[in-house]
């Protein structure tokens, strides 16, 4: 993994963020991927602190524009691999807008939303996602509104083409996920549930002990079940990732975890592979038609 790894992550010890990132640069090695054809780009949050520690392009953004910066990158250079890194008050507080656009573009981009259900960074404020009843320097008496389920609202966006979930600490189910992500020709949106020992330490203490709390989603079409995973599910649901209507019954569901690949369609096609894009990755259509437009108003 050497041949992707940069510095030493800052991280605190155990923090979910350490298991995504082997993750990452175990798909990069195994793909084969160019670090100078490959970039990550992130916003602001522990999390986006990821691209500092690939050997590769990184871009380590502003406070939710993660998104728009890496569907500028995708239309400049479609040669590229595109990786993104948010956090959970990343994308899904100020970054909640490109979110919801971003995933209806379906620009051929791999997000990785690291939900801690906390801000880390500064310390241990309440986030979209924070569990009602959490506790945060910004909710002493605890938060008192319903968390924003981010499968729901990513399964809720016409065009969406791929929104899965994963934990970190299930590395096994963590890498599969990861890998049909980067696989899939589309946005891939993955939920990563995150652990982050220094705020919220007990947040997934019972989903980790009870061997039935995480339910592996399985599919001949998306996740396939490996011997490897098998040992470690003992709760299964074959689910097609192609029923988005069973797809948000799971994601609402509060009974398990569901880990796996909730949709999935192939069959959406990428903005950047539209005429409209095809106009702006032209440089010659674009200078003729400033051109034109010019001409008009010549004195
Ligand atoms: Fe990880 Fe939490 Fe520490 Fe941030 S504060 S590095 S999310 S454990
Ligand atoms: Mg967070």
């Amino acid at each position: 993994l050497e041949d992707y790894q940069s510095g030493v992550p800052r991280w605190c010890t155990g923090c979910g963020d350490n298991a995504i990132l082997t993750a990452v640069q175990r798909l990069c090695r195994d793909e084969g991927l160019r670090p100078e054809k490959t970039v990550f780009v992130s916003g602001i949050g522990c999390s986006s602190r990821f691209p500092h520690y690939m050997k590769t392009y990184g871009f380590h953004g502003i406070h939710g524009r993660a998104l728009p910066i890496a569907e500028g990158i995708r239309l400049a250079r479609p040669d590229l691999t595109i990786f993104v890194n948010t956090g959970d008050g990343d994308c899904c507080s100020i970054g909640a807008a490109h979110w919801i656009h971003a995933l209806r573009y379906n620009m051929n981009l791999t997000v990785f939303l690291h939900d801690n259900q906390i801000y880390g960074l500064t310390k241990k404020q309440a986030s979209p996602t924070s569990p009602i009843g959490t506790k945060s320097n910004t909710t002493p008496r605890g938060s008192y509104l319903d968390a924003l389920n981010p499968l729901s609202v990513a399964l809720g966006v016409a065009n969406a083409s791929f929104i899965a979930q994963a934990v970190d600490w299930i590395p096994e189910s963590l890498f599969e996920i990861v890998k049909a992500a980067y696989h899939h020709k589309g946005f891939s949106f993955v939920r990563i549930l995150q652990r982050c020992p220094e705020w919220l330490p007990k947040l997934h203490e019972a989903d980790m002990q009870e061997p039935d709390a995480v339910q592996l989603l399985h599919h001949e079409n998306a996740l396939q079940i490996s011997p490897n995973l098998a040992k470690v599910y003992k709760n299964q649901l074959k689910h097609d990732p192609l029923d988005i209507h069973r797809a948000r019954e799971i994601a609402s569901s509060t009974d398990v975890v569901p880990v796996g690949i909730l949709y999935q369609n192939r069959e959406i096609p990428c903005y950047e592979d539209t005429r409209q894009t095809g106009i702006l990755r032209t440089p010659d259509i674009v200078r003729k038609g400033l051109e034109a437009e010019f001409d008009k108003y010549e004195v």
